[in-house]
C-alpha cells in the first residue's frame, strides 16, 4: 500500500500461521515443538543431535554502517531478505535476530521486530514477554546477588566455627558430607576431596566457610527489564535486621546481564553450566577471583535458566520462519543473538538454504564482535556480509546537519545532495567495506531505500560501494514491498555464497597479550592511530592476565555513533587515540570489555517516553502503538 501503514497495523493485517504448522514446514517434529500459545513455540536441542550429519547451510551477518538518528534497518533488511529468499526465491532460509528488551521497547526505541513489509509476527509476543527468557534471566541474576550479599552477611556475623557448622552441618551419623558444589570448592582451594568435611583442619575449615568478599570489588548488580534511571545507584541493607550492613550499588537492566552474554554464547546446557561455574562477581580480600561457584549457586542458576537456551520459532509476515533467542548488550557485551538458534537454523536449513542473523550497532562494533567472538565461540564459518547503508545517514556521514528528535527533517535529508552522499560514501561506508573485507569473506551491500532517495543518490551509492571492494552493491525496497523488495538482494547474495567458500578469517590471535588485541582492533577497525591506557585500565589488564584470563578475546564497549570514541564524529575519523578508561572481565561469558568512554547500563526514561503511545482495547485486546 501506498504510503505505508503502521508497522503495527501491517502485522496485525497479516494472520500469523500456526506455529505447528511452520514448524513442520522447516522439518521440526512434533515432540521437538514446545508450543507457547498458538503464535510462537521453543524447540528442542535434540534436531542438533538428529541432524548431526546434515551439511550447514550458508552463514549470513546483516552489519550496519554507523548507525545515525536517522535509521539504517538492519533489523528490517535481515528480515526483507529472509522473505525474499524463502517465499520468492524458494529457499530454506532462517533469520536469527535478538529479543528486543522491554526497557527500550517502552523508552525511547520502540520495538524491534523489523518495520514497514518486512516484520516479525505476532509483534506483541515478540516485543513483550515472548516466552520469557528474559525474566528467567532477572530470576537467575537475582537468586546470585541476593546470595552474594546473604554471604556476605552471615560471615560478618557469624564466628568461623557457626560458619562452618551451618555450611557443613553434621547428620544423623556424626559425618559431614559435602555437596559437588562444595567439592569443587575444596579444589579450588588446592585441599584434597573428603567425603566428610569433619576431617579438614581448623585452618582449612575456616578458610572453606569464609569468602572474604571484598565487597568494594564486586562487579554483580542486580538486574530489572525496566528503564528505571533511579536504580542506577542505590544503597542496601537498610533494613533494621541487616544489622548496618549497608553497601552502596546498582541495578542494571536485565538485557547487561552477563546471563543473557552466556545465553547467547553457549552450546549446550551442559557449557552454561560451566559458563555460569566460572562467572566471577568480585574479588576476596586477598585480590583473588570469587565465583559464583564459590557462593555455591551454579545448579540453583542452571535450574531457573533451563528453559532458555532453546531458541523460540516465529514466523515473518510473508511466513518464513525466525528465530528470536537472546539479546546480549551491544557494548558490555557482543550484541548478538544466540549461537544455539544459529546451529540449529543451519542445521534444518541444510547445505542449500540460509541463515541470516543480524549484529546490532555498526559494522565496527557489530560486525567485529560477531566474528572475533561468536564465531570463535561457535566454530562456525560464515559466508558473506550484508552491509546495509541508507541515502539519508551516508548523507550525514557526509557532512550532513544533525538531527533533534521531534523536529521535522532538514532539505539536505529529503532533497537530492549527490556531495552530501559522495562523503559519507567515501568515509563510513569505504571504512566498513574495507572493515569487512579483513574476514575474508564476501561484502554484499544493501541500500535500504526509503521514498525521498532519488535514483542519482542510490546509483551514486552503489558505484562507490562497488569501488571500495563490495562483491556487489543492490538497492532493496522490502521496507515498503515485503520480500518481492529484497529479491535483487537475495539474488546478489545468493551470487556471493555459491561457488567454494572463501576463507574467513580472524582479526587477531587470542596468544596476543590483552592490550594488543585492543589495540589491534583500535588501529585495524576503528582507524585510530593506537590507544591510551588509564592507570586503572593497565592495573586491571595485568590482574587479569596474572588471573589467568589474558587469552580470552576482547569486546569493546565503545560509542556505536562514531567509528572513534566521541560520539559526535560522524564519516571516518582519523588522526586520534582510543582512550581506554577502565576494563571489565565478564569471565563466564567469555571475554574481556575495555571501557571507552562511559557506559550506561541502566538506560532511563525519557520525559516522554513510548508507553504514552501504547494502548490496548480491553474488549478485543487489541494493541496499538507499538512499534
Ligand atoms: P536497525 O535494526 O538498524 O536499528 P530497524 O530495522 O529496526 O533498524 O529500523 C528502524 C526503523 O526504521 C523502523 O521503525 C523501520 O520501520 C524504519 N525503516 C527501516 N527501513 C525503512 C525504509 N526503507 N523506509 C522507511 N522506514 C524504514
Amino acid at each position: 500500500l501506498d504510503p505505508v501503514p503502521s508497522d503495527i497495523a501491517i502485522s496485525r493485517s497479516q494472520p500469523p500461521k500456526d506455529i505447528e504448522k511452520v514448524a513442520a514446514e522447516i522439518g521440526v517434529h512434533p515432540e521437538e515443538l514446545d508450543l507457547y500459545g498458538r503464535k510462537k513455540a521453543k524447540v528442542s536441542l535434540d534436531i542438533l543431535e538428529r541432524l548431526q550429519n546434515v551439511q550447514d547451510g550458508k552463514y549470513v551477518v546483516v552489519a550496519g554502517i554507523t548507525p545515525t538518528p536517522l535509521g539504517e534497518g538492519k533489523s528490517t533488511t535481515t528480515i526483507g531478505l529472509v522473505q525474499a529468499l524463502g517465499a520468492h526465491l524458494h529457499k530454506n532460509v532462517f533469520a536469527c535476530v535478538r529479543q528486543p528488551s522491554q526497557g527500550p521497547t517502552f523508552g525511547i526505541k520502540g520495538g524491534a521486530a523489523g518495520g514497514g513489509y518486512s516484520q516479525v509476527i505476532p509483534m506483541e509476543e515478540f516485543n513483550l514477554h515472548l516466552t520469557g527468557d528474559i525474566h528467567a534471566i532477572t530470576a537467575a541474576n537475582n537468586l546470585l546477588a541476593a546470595a552474594i550479599d546473604a554471604r556476605m552477611f552471615h560471615e560478618a556475623t557469624q564466628t568461623d566455627e557457626a560458619l562452618f557448622n551451618r555450611l557443613a552441618p553434621k547428620n544423623k551419623k556424626g559425618t559431614r558430607p559435602l555437596t559437588e558444589i562444595q567439592l569443587r570448592r575444596l579444589d579450588r582451594l588446592g585441599f584434597e576431596r573428603v567425603d566428610d568435611a569433619e576431617h579438614l583442619s581448623v585452618e582449612q575449615r575456616n578458610q572453606f566457610a569464609r569468602l572474604n568478599i571484598d565487597p568494594d570489588t564486586i562487579t554483580w548488580n542486580r538486574v530489572l527489564d525496566t528503564n528505571d534511571r533511579f536504580l542506577r545507584g542505590i544503597e542496601i541493607g537498610l533494613g533494621k535486621n541487616e544489622k548496618g550492613l549497608t553497601r552502596k550499588t546498582q541495578f542494571d537492566i536485565t538485557v547487561a546481564s552477563e546471563l543473557m552474554a552466556i545465553l547467547a554464547l553457549t552450546t549446550s546446557l551442559a557449557d552454561m553450566q560451566q559458563r555460569i561455574q566460572r562467572i566471577v562477581i568480585g574479588c576476596d580480600k586477598a585480590g583473588k577471583p570469587v565465583t559464583a561457584d564459590d557462593v555455591g549457586v551454579t545448579d540453583a542458576l542452571t535450574v531457573l535458566m533451563r528453559d532458555t537456551v532453546r531458541p523460540n520459532l516465529m514466523q515473518t509476515l510473508e511466513g518464513t520462519p525466525v528465530f528470536v533467542h537472546a539479546g546480549p548488550f551491544a557494548n558490555i557485551a557482543h550484541g548478538q543473538s544466540s549461537i544455539l538458534a544459529d546451529r540449529v537454523a543451519l542445521k534444518l536449513a541444510g547445505p542449500e538454504g540460509f541463515v541470516i542473523t543480524e549484529a546490532g550497532f555498526g559494522a565496527d562494533i557489530g560486525m567485529e564482535k560477531f566474528f572475533n567472538i561468536k564465531c570463535r565461540y561457535s566454530g562456525l564459518k560464515p559466508s558473506a556480509v550484508v552491509l546495509v547503508a541508507t541515502v539519508r545517514a551516508l548523507k550525514m556521514h557526509g557532512g550532513g546537519p544533525s538531527v533533534v528528535a521531534g523536529t521535522p527533517l532538514k532539505h539536505e535529508y529529503l532533497d537530492e545532495n549527490l556531495p552530501l552522499v559522495e562523503g559519507g560514501c567515501d568515509s563510513n561506508l569505504r571504512k566498513q567495506i574495507e572493515n569487512a573485507n579483513k574476514f575474508g569473506i564476501p561484502v554484499v551491500l544493501c541500500v535500504n531505500k526509503f521514498s525521498t532517495d532519488t535514483d542519482k543518490e542510490l546509483q551514486l551509492v552503489i558505484q562507490k560501494a562497488k569501488q571500495y571492494g563490495a562483491f556487489d552493491a543492490v538497492v532493496s525496497e522490502h521496507w515498503a514491498k515485503g520480500g518481492s523488495g529484497a529479491v535483487d538482494l537475495a539474488t546478489a547474495l545468493v551470487k556471493a555464497t555459491s561457488g567454494p567458500a572463501k576463507p574467513f578469517k580472524f582479526l587477531y590471535d587470542l596468544d596476543l597479550s590483552l592490550e594488543e588485541k585492543i589495540a589491534t582492533i583500535a588501529r585495524e577497525i576503528y582507524g585510530a592511530d593506537g590507544i591510551e591506557l588509564s592507570e586503572e585500565a593497565k592495573t586491571k589488564l595485568e590482574r587479569y592476565t596474572q588471573q589467568g584470563f589474558g587469552k580470552l578475546p576482547i569486546c569493546m564497549a565503545k560509542t556505536h555513533l562514531s567509528l572513534s570514541s566521541d560520539p559526535t564524529k560522524k564519516g571516518a575519523p582519523t588522526g586520534f587515540t582510543l582512550p581506554i578508561r577502565d576494563v571489565r572481565a565478564s569471565v563466564g561469558a567469555g571475554f574481556i570489555y575495555p571501557l571507552v568512554g562511559e557506559m550506561t547500563t541502566m538506560p532511563g526514561l525519557n520525559t516522554r517516553p513510548c508507553f504514552y503511545d501504547i494502548t490496548i482495547d480491553p474488549v478485543t485486546e487489541i494493541i496499538d502503538g507499538l512499534f
